[in-house]
């Protein structure tokens, strides 16, 4: 099996982390979800962690400094050999660039982006209607992240989309089961 290093773009609430989860329990690949090792860190309070809260609980993004250097370390350790989905980083340009060059020197490189497109309402019903806890969860802070995907979109896409097919989309607004459908057969084509 040839490495498979995959990133799940979409807005807060398109459901992206759920399937990064399930793809990567059945292809065997690791899960790199940049908010989610922010969280744990936090729950452990290491140094890293108490430097991202600041920044996490008012919806901005951390620094891309700290960011790459996370992700960075992620991908060394032994299950990101088989490949990785990303969920949640690339965000900004000088990160987009960062992760090209890690890949590169892992003798990798992306091997697609499945954009899981959904309307900004279905998006903000669902983050208004979860209920995981997250501080970010907030109505207020809710609508600055919504807010900030479209810079987002705008500082990391251009970059993808003009690499003739790597950008997939995929409709988001469907069932849990129907978008993984779709997904997995994607990712199947990366994985084979
Ligand atoms: P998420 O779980 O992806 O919604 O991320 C939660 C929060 O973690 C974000 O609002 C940011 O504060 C921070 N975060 C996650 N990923 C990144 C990233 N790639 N760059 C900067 N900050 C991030």
């Amino acid at each position: 099996m040839s490495s498979a290093f995959i990133m799940f773009f979409g807005p807060p609430g398109c459901g992206k982390g759920t399937q990064a989860k399930r793809v990567t329990e059945e292809f065997g690949l690791a899960q790199i979800s940049t908010g989610e090792l922010f969280r744990k860190h936090l729950g452990e309070k290491t140094p890293l962690g108490l430097q991202a809260q600041e920044f996490m609980s008012r919806g901005a993004l951390v620094p891309d400094s700290i960011t790459i250097g996370m992700v960075r370390e992620r991908l060394q350790e032994a299950d990101a050999k088989a490949g990785a989905i990303f969920d949640g980083f690339p965000r900004t340009q000088a990160q987009a660039e960062a992760l090209d060059a890690l890949l590169a020197e892992m003798g990798e490189k992306l091997c697609m982006i499945i954009d899981f497109s959904v309307p900004l309402e279905i998006s903000r019903d669902r983050l208004l209607a979860r209920q995981e806890g997250r501080a970010d969860d907030k109505p207020e802070v809710i609508e600055k992240r919504l807010n900030d995907h479209a810079a987002i979109e705008d500082a990391v896409m251009p970059h993808y989309r003009a690499q003739q097919g790597l950008v997939r989309a995929v409709d988001a607004t469907r069932s849990i089961e129907a978008i993984y459908e779709d997904v997995r057969s994607l990712v199947k084509s990366c994985v084979d």
